[in-house]
């Protein structure tokens, strides 16, 4: 895993190079968002950054975190379980989301990959896009009847 300094200096790197401003504000979201590995909403990054960065308004994260998916350092997530969330991992992988609390979990598999692989084969079509969801309840929720986690 990369460290948050060397995806900091990654992103410096491509807003220079793209002719974007680095100001104290872009470089805290992008820290925030970095510091720990998920699928972060705004809201959270609000929280986040609003300790680091008073008076830091709303409007000013939205359009960084969109300019850091415009660059291709997060990738958006719409789940079907509350607001948008901006995905970390730039690997290629699927998510288990439960529906009781909206936890999410990432998962990859080789041989689902070879199905999708073959039936878009079979239609003599190409994949370009992937999006593989899995709406559950997790293991807790299925225990004791409820999900003691809360959507980090
Ligand atoms: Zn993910
Ligand atoms: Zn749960």
């Amino acid at each position: 895993m990369e460290t948050t300094e060397s995806k900091r200096q990654q992103v410096i790197e491509e807003f220079r190079k793209r002719g974007l401003r680095i100001t104290k504000q872009r470089i805290a979201i992008a820290e925030a968002i970095f510091s720990e590995d998920g699928h972060h909403s705004i809201d959270e990054l609000y929280r986040k950054v609003q300790e680091k960065v008073p008076h830091l308004g709303y409007a000013t994260i939205y359009r960084t975190v969109r300019l850091l998916v415009d660059c291709g350092f997060v990738t958006e997530q719409r789940f079907e379980t509350g607001a948008t969330r901006f995905d970390t991992d730039p690997r290629d992988h699927d998510h288990l989301i439960c529906l009781q609390c909206g936890r999410i979990i990432e998962f990859t598999s080789p041989e689902i990959r070879r199905l999708q692989e073959s039936v878009a084969e079979a239609h003599r079509f190409r994949i370009m896009k992937r999006k593989h969801e899995l709406y559950v309840n997790c293991q807790e929720m299925l225990k004791n009847g409820e999900c003691p986690h809360r959507d980090l």
